[in-house]
């Protein structure tokens, strides 16, 4: 079933391969008797690939060997299959940097790809024990299968992307692979491992591609290197998205970091430079091949703020994070800032006894980090503190969206409050005193709780409308296309042909751009309803159409305009192209044998031709041109093809053709 649909999507002629030099690389290896000296011609033919080659040659081996400074000399180190792989992968990157899907962004694709490629080898030299090139390879190529799908696709393939980044895919929150199998009956994973085996590529590839992204463990039967790969292209992809996310969404995914580490085996200090290794690596690769990386944020400040996270976590939810929910009105979230030990505890008791949810930070810079992940409704902060300040730690909330919302009490000292100007422009909404009353501090809260109720309303109001908003968009869409589509036939409906006719008519009009058109009708369709039932009748509706449709070129719009009619528009294709084009669909279907319950057999079809000339004042002549040649045809003896001549005159200017 699979290699089927594959067949069909590489039938399309529209799949990624690699271009030139890769695609002699794979010819060549593909053959049977090759030699390394061959490959290592072809390779040099490309310098930019030379050059990678040699750098990956030279990565990918062990300290104290001698550095490679040939493409033979890569060839021997890496082995001749190797190099051909990995020249593929990069071939690949250059020729498909940029396509047709609007919503696919190559960028981060390959950004994440290389960031896959370069972990999977920085693992192999770490823990694993299979060649570090290889594990480059297949990371880089690992989701092969969502290019391919943008290059097949790319309308649709882009709107399934819409769909998912607007949450409201059917059924909502559901996975990409299952959304792709909905709509391509293929997934990512299922054209990836079918790629990989069409290039020859080595089997534990494909095997690892096609299991990795299950979550599931690997099976027990596959080959020891299958499994080894397996997990490393599960530790790569943690790796890679970590690498690739900002500081905040790093502190967020640094428990599946720290299990990374954990599976490792790497103490702390060996963990941050094996991170910061592969930071480095894929910074490099991303220079050569002018793919945007990321500079890697220094590790140990990450793990810092995440396991302050959470701690005040813990802290926040001794029964498990099941129970964040505010089933108390009045109950706010709240962090407190002071950078002084004893006034932090102050603050943090009077909050706490007033009935708020408190997250204490030590200073400014963990303040933000808290508040990004925990998106409070009151900051309460002190001005003075070291690094980041309480102003700093204001403006800097203000540039994030989650940040705009938050209540922000600045805590200010005597004397302090003659800047106050200052505080209220970098943003803050309200100050106090210190020392204060708790009676003051508990009603500057409550004014606060007041404006954050508000704006939570505000904002629900807000979010509920923009769904709304989304959810008709697709549903529009869907309208839309469902208005244009016949239902029985999945082809075009009337509706559809006769908006591209009038197209098609204004460009003849205005460019004198040819245009023809094809009209066809089932000869005898009605005994097939007589004789066999309408349900058999649909069937050979439904498969007429499809051959039909098969028959089209590329451009033609094939469309069911009534009952058992149907229309090729043939979009600037002068009268003899249109003639070829009814020739081929009623050869077509006359050749497909229908078997459905007592119906067993074909359906022929009479087809009249006109094209545009000069002389016809509207589209509806054009039609009624092939109408008439139609019935001609179905006078001559149904089965065949009549031309409405160019004299214009319905009956001297018809004439059979060949
Ligand atoms: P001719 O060769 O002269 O065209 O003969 P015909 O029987 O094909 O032409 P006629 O126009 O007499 O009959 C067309 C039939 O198509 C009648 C109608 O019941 C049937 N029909 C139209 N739409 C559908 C449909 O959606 N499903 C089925 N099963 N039949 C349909
Ligand atoms: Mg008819
Ligand atoms: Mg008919």
């Amino acid at each position: 079933m699979i290699s089927k649909l594959f067949e069909e999507l590489k039938n399309t002629g529209e799949l990624p391969s690699p271009t030139g030099v890769g695609m002699r690389i794979l010819c060549l290896t593909q053959s049977d008797d090759w030699e390394i000296d061959d490959l290592a011609l072809v390779i040099q033919a490309d310098q930019a690939l030379t050059g990678r080659l040699i750098k990956l040659a030279n990565s990918a081996s062990s300290n104290g060997t001698e550095t490679v400074t040939s493409v033979g000399e890569a060839s021997l180190r890496l082995g001749a299959k190797q190099l051909s792989n990995i020249a593929l992968g990069f071939t690949l990157i250059a020729g498909h940097r940029e396509g047709a899907c609007k919503q696919f962004d190559y960028d981060e694709y390959w950004s994440d790809s290389l960031a896959r490629g370069v972990a999977a080898s920085e693992l192999t030299k770490a823990i694993g024990k299979f060649e570090p090139a290889q594990a480059f390879t297949c990371g880089l190529l690992s989701r092969l299968g969502e290019l391919a799908l943008a290059s097949v696709h790319p309308s649709d393939y882009s709107d399934l992307l819409d769909d998912l980044s607007q949450g409201n895919a059917d059924g909502g929150g559901c996975d990409e692979s299952v959304l792709e199998t909905e709509r391509f009956n293929i997934n990512r994973h299922e054209v990836a491992v079918a790629m990989l085996e069409d290039w020859g590529m080595p089997t534990c590839f494909s095997e690892s591609v096609g299991s990795y992204a299950k979550n599931e463990p690997v099976e027990p039967t596959s080959s020891e290197e299958t499994k080894e790969l397996t997990r490393i292209l599960q530790l790569a992809e943690v790796i890679a998205k970590f690498c690739r996310s900002d500081s905040r969404d790093q502190v967020k995914r640094w428990s599946e970091m720290a299990e990374v580490q954990l599976r490792m085996g790497l103490d702390a200090a060996e963990f941050e430079a094996f991170c910061l290794k592969v930071g480095n690596e894929w910074q490099d690769w991303g220079g050569m091949l002018t793919i945007p990386t990321r500079r890697a944020s220094p590790l140990n400040q990450v793990r810092q703020v995440a396991e302050r996270v959470a701690q005040q976590q813990r802290k926040l939810l001794p029964n498990g994070p099941d129970l964040i929910h505010d089933n108390d009105e009045n109950k706010l979230r709240i962090i407190a800032v002071d950078d002084e030990p004893t006034s932090l505890l102050l603050l943090e008791r009077h909050l706490v006894k007033a009935g708020h949810e408190v997250i204490t930070a030590r200073d400014g810079r963990e303040a933000l980090a808290l508040a990004l992940e925990y998106n409070p409704h009151i900051v309460v902060s002190d001005w003075m503190m070291p690094d980041m300040d309480g102003l700093e730690l204001c403006r800097a909330l203000r540039r994030f969206r989650s940040g705009q919302g938050m209540y922000f009490l600045l805590l200010t000292a005597q004397g302090e409050d003659d800047r106050i100007v200052e505080g209220f422009e970098a943003g803050i909404d309200d100050y106090i005193v210190k020392p204060f009353k708790p009676r003051i501090l508990s009603a500057r809260v409550r004014a606060g709780l007041r404006v954050v109720k508000l704006q939570e309303q505000v904002e629900r109001d807000k979010k509920a409308q923009n769904e709304q908003v989304a959810k008709l968009a697709v549903m529009a869409r869907k309208l839309r296309a469902a208005a244009l589509t016949d239902p029985l036939t999945n082809l075009p409906n009337r509706r559809y042909a006769m908006q591209r006719l009038e197209e098609d008519w204004a460009l003849w009009n205005r460019e004198s751009k040819p245009m023809s058109v094809v009209m066809m009708d089932i000869d005898f369709f009605k005994r097939v309803n007589d004789e066999h039932g309408h349900d058999a009748g649909d069937e050979v509706l439904r498969q007429t159409a499809e051959v039909m449709r098969k028959a089209c070129r590329k451009g033609d719009i094939c469309a069911r305009i009534g009952g058992e009619e149907f229309l090729v528009i043939c979009t600037k294709t002068p009268m003899a192209g249109a003639i070829q084009c009814a020739e081929r669909l009623r050869a077509a279907v006359e050749a497909h044998i229908v078997k459905f319950e007592s119906f067993d057999g074909n359906v022929t079809l009479s087809v009249g031709v006109s094209e545009a000339a000069a002389g016809m004042s509207s589209l509806d002549e054009l039609l009624k041109a092939a109408d008439e040649a139609t019935y001609v045809a179905k006078q001559n003896g149904r089965n065949q093809v009549q031309v409405w001549g160019q004299a214009g005159d319905s009956t001297g200017g018809l004439s059979k053709s060949a």
